[in-house]
């Protein structure tokens, strides 16, 4: 009997909620699947407002010690208090573990009315550095000495042009984080069967950062997967590698969906496409995502804590019941994993959904979170 140990975070606002109508449906799906052959083991961790009020801190030692560990974690949303001194959980979560790819698969639902025409077409996954980029945080404010000093600097030495009042931020690419990152998506295309790997740029414009990941990204297909992965254009088998310019990426998305499946890109682009995409097929009820570092897959639904439905039993647990499908997915359990997709096809089809979704189904019923689950349940 295999038995996977995951450990889970209930997270603020409708955190507990989705939990409670969400896991019910990932561990039936598992027993419908393989019966008392394989089984998940939910490990509790206290973080966020549950662990502050239990424990005094908010990402307490006990929880960060049982991570350090882990494979499989999975997570609801936590808030982030507006305010000094508070830094994000997710961001510090995402810099401890590194977890250094944002994996988010964008599928569409028959039956949602999406704004594009052909939203069954649309079928892709981005995988998001989740490290570099200009969200390394290093950036400094208009008129701060440490401005004032970074732009002398530039300006004496390198001759650079730059107004002294403009406030600076610092965009690290390197060819070790470019590489991991594509590396993680070229894995994936090539398990999972996919036609394709486009690698998202803007490096016709900024050639030493978005240009050297391009750049970076074939150098790896070329050293690590000869045989495997071909360049578009050129003879040869295997999952194709190709890249596109940023802004010219948005418009194919709409334009030639069919054409893209894997996405592999810098941080800034990566936050774009996947709500951009996300929007495309329904939004973010029924958006799942994993930040996966080499040793930890932490897995989450995409949403917040949607504080103005908190508690009032109206929240979509499908993102996280789609997250958990993903998990499955990881660790090759796919038999689960399809039993959960045709259980939220069939809900939607049968028009008994929650709010978020009765807004983009026309003739629909509108259900609560907990019924929601409990149809999905009943639908495995
Ligand atoms: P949000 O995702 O909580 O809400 C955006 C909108 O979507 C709201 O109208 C909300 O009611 C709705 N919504 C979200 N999830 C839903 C669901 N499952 N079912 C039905 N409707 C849903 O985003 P926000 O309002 O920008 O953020 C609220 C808080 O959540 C903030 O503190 C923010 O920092 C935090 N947040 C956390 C994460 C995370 O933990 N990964 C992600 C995003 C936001």
């Amino acid at each position: 009997m295999a038995t996977k140990t995951v450990y889970y975070i209930e997270g603020d606002g409708i955190g507990p909620e989705v939990w409670k109508a969400g896991r019910p449906v990932i561990d039936a799906a598992v027993e419908k699947a393989y019966g008392t052959e394989n089984a998940l083991d939910w490990q509790l961790l206290l973080a966020g407002e549950r662990a502050f009020k239990e424990t005094g801190e908010h990402l307490p030692k006990a929880t960060m010690d049982a991570l350090a560990n882990a494979e499989l974690a999975f997570k609801g949303p936590l808030n982030t208090p507006v305010g000094k001194g508070f830094r994000s959980l997710n961001v510090t979560l995402r810099q401890v573990f590194d977890l250094y790819a944002c994996i988010r698969p964008i599928k569409y639902f028959k039956g949602i009315e999406s704004p594009v025409k052909r939203p069954d077409l649309v079928d892709m996954t981005v995988f998001r550095e989740n490290t570099e980029d200009v969200y390394a945080g290093i950036e400094y404010q208009s008129g701060s000495p440490e401005a004032k000093k970074l732009i002398e600097f530039l300006v004496d030495e390198f001759g650079a042009k730059i107004d002294a009042t403009a406030g600076v931020g610092i965009k690290p690419i390197t060819p070790a984080g470019s590489k991991r990152l594509v590396k993680k998506a070229l894995d994936f295309a090539l398990e999972q069967g996919k036609p394709s790997v486009t690698l998202v740029h803007k490096g016709n414009i900024m050639k030493t950062t978005e240009g050297g990941f391009r750049a970076w990204g074939y150098e790896l297909a070329e050293e690590e997967y000869k045989g495997r992965v071909v360049r578009e254009g050129e003879d040869g088998e295997g999952v194709i590698i190709k890249d596109r310019i940023a802004d010219a990426m948005f418009q194919n998305v709409l334009m030639y969906p069919e054409q893209y499946s894997v996405i592999a890109t810098t941080n800034l682009n990566g936050d774009y496409i996947s709500d951009a995409l996300a929007a495309q097929v329904g939004g973010l009820g029924l958006a799942p995502g994993v930040n996966m570092g080499d040793k930890l897959a932490f897995f989450e639904p995409t949403h917040g804590t949607a504080p103005t439905i908190a508690g009032k039993d109206m929240a979509n647990p499908g993102s996280l019941i789609l997250s958990g499908a993903m998990l499955l997915e990881h660790i090759g359990w796919h038999e689960a994993a399809n039993l959960i997709h045709k259980a939220v096809e069939k809900g939607l089809a049968d028009k008994k959904v929650t709010v978020d979704l009765a807004a983009q189904i026309s003739g629909s019923t509108q259900v609560g979170c907990r019924e929601f689950g409990e149809i999905l349940l009943g639908n495995l």
